[in-house]
């Protein structure tokens, strides 16, 4: 008997993650903190192996009245002063596009409801191949299908097989709606050029001559770019795209603010034409409402306070954890390439992953872990979460991971 619809998949979700970290902090529980490297933990940790809170974000949450922090939002949309802050922080000077902000619970909620909202059940989402995992989910619990595209020929973005992914799909349906991972893509640290971005745009307004197209730009990680402010330019290429295109960026504060649990972020509909962005919002904000209703009041006004009154210390402080993780970043880099471990083309970000085929993935990953190392399984790779990982932990890691690798 089914209690729940019948074209829902019942099987559990595998946290494989979980299950790795939880491995990792018994190890380091039986053999000592000096014994274990924890390269797990997908949030960002201090040299001291605390996780990171920045005090400009959380002495400003705190200091908000009760009766702000206890309220309902203003609407059903997020407020009006956060949906500014977020369009002058998100995207500067940077576009000149109709725009719309829906507050959104993290940047799960704003990908979340694009795929909800923009694809009917049983036709396709384009997504990475190496990808954040709840891509997959989300697709499964709106009974969508997945076609993925490789994300690389050789250190560049694979943009035949992108283009061939997006053909295939066209035959099938009216419509297209991708997901590109950028810039800091998880897991692999890929950060897209403006040429390549720009190549991206053109063949999507090709494909926009017979097809709705949506584009969702994940941009959780945008704020440890090691490139700063130039990290947004690419928003300027998406002022060339077609009538028939929108875009959706799914902006994050747990990365940004280092304020994971208090579940705030937005999707910033952006289009050529007024009517394209207001179809969306009609819709997103009706869905909004009838997911999750609200979001967070304390978290967006402690964000619209950061950017009023908090801006210069906050981006001081966190910058030293951008520095912090190049540091560590470009440290296991050179030692891989001393060492001849192959990563994928890493620019910036929380993650770097060695490359490498599933098969040999499974056994190097339990190898690994009976050294005392300990990754993330990532399809066709081993992440290594150097937001996590100390620089003394990081040091002659690569090496490590090449003997065991020759190894098995
Ligand atoms: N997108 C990517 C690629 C992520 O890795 C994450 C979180 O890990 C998210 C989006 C969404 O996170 P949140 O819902 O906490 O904003």
């Amino acid at each position: 008997m089914n209690f729940v619809k019948d074209s829902v998949n019942q099987q559990p979700i595998v946290d494989t993650v979980f299950v790795i970290v939880d491995r990792a902090k018994k190890a380091k529980a039986q053999f000592g903190e000096d014994a274990v490297v924890d390269a797990t933990i997908g949030s960002l940790y201090d040299e001291g192996g605390s996780l990171v809170a920045l005090d400009t974000v959380f002495d400003s949450l705190k200091q908000l009245d009760n009766r702000t922090l206890a309220k309902y939002a203003a609407s059903f949309t997020g407020n009006p002063d956060y949906r500014e802050a977020v369009e002058r922080w998100v995207l500067g000077g940077n576009s000149h596009l109709f725009r719309e902000v829906i507050a959104t619970p993290g940047g799960t909620g704003a990908v979340g409801m694009t795929v909800n909202e923009c694809l009917e059940p049983k036709q396709t989402l384009i997504a990475p191949e190496i990808a954040w995992g709840s891509y997959d989910l989300m697709a499964q619990m709106h009974g969508v299908d997945v076609a993925k595209y490789s994300l690389f020929d050789g250190d560049h973005f694979n943009m035949d097989s992108f283009e061939r992914t997006c053909r295939a799909v066209m035959e099938k349906q009216d419509r297209l709606v991708i997901i590109i991972n950028d810039p800091c893509h998880n897991p692999t640290g890929y950060s897209l050029s403006e040429a390549e971005w720009k190549r991206i745009i053109d063949f999507l307004n090709e494909c926009a001559k017979t097809h709705a197209v949506v584009l969702l730009n994940d941009i959780a990680y945008i704020d440890y770019s090691y490139r700063g402010d130039e990290a947004k330019r690419y928003f300027r290429v998406f002022d060339d795209m077609s009538d028939n295109m929108v875009v959706i960026v799914a902006f994050s504060l747990s990365k940004s603010m280092t304020s994971y649990g208090l579940r705030c972020g937005a999707a910033i509909i952006l289009g050529k034409t007024k009517a394209a962005v207001d179809q969306v919002r009609t819709v997103f904000e009706k869905d909004a409402r009838a997911t999750w209703s609200n979001i967070n009041n304390g978290a967006m006004a402690m964000f619209v306070d950061v950017m009023n009154a908090r801006k210069d210390a906050y981006l001081a402080e966190k910058q030293n954890y951008v520095d912090l993780l190049k540091t560590r970043s470009d440290l296991f880099m050179k030692e891989a390439d001393e060492a001849g471990l192959a990563y994928y083309p890493y620019k910036e970000g929380f993650f770097v992953t060695l490359k490498m085929d599933n098969a040999t993935r499974d056994a190097y990953h339990e190898a690994l872990m009976a050294e005392h190392i300990y990754t993330v399984k990532v399809n066709k790779g081993i992440r290594v979460a150097v937001c996590s990982l100390p620089v003394d932990k990081t040091r002659g890691l690569a090496k490590r991971m090449k003997e065991i690798l020759d190894r098995i």
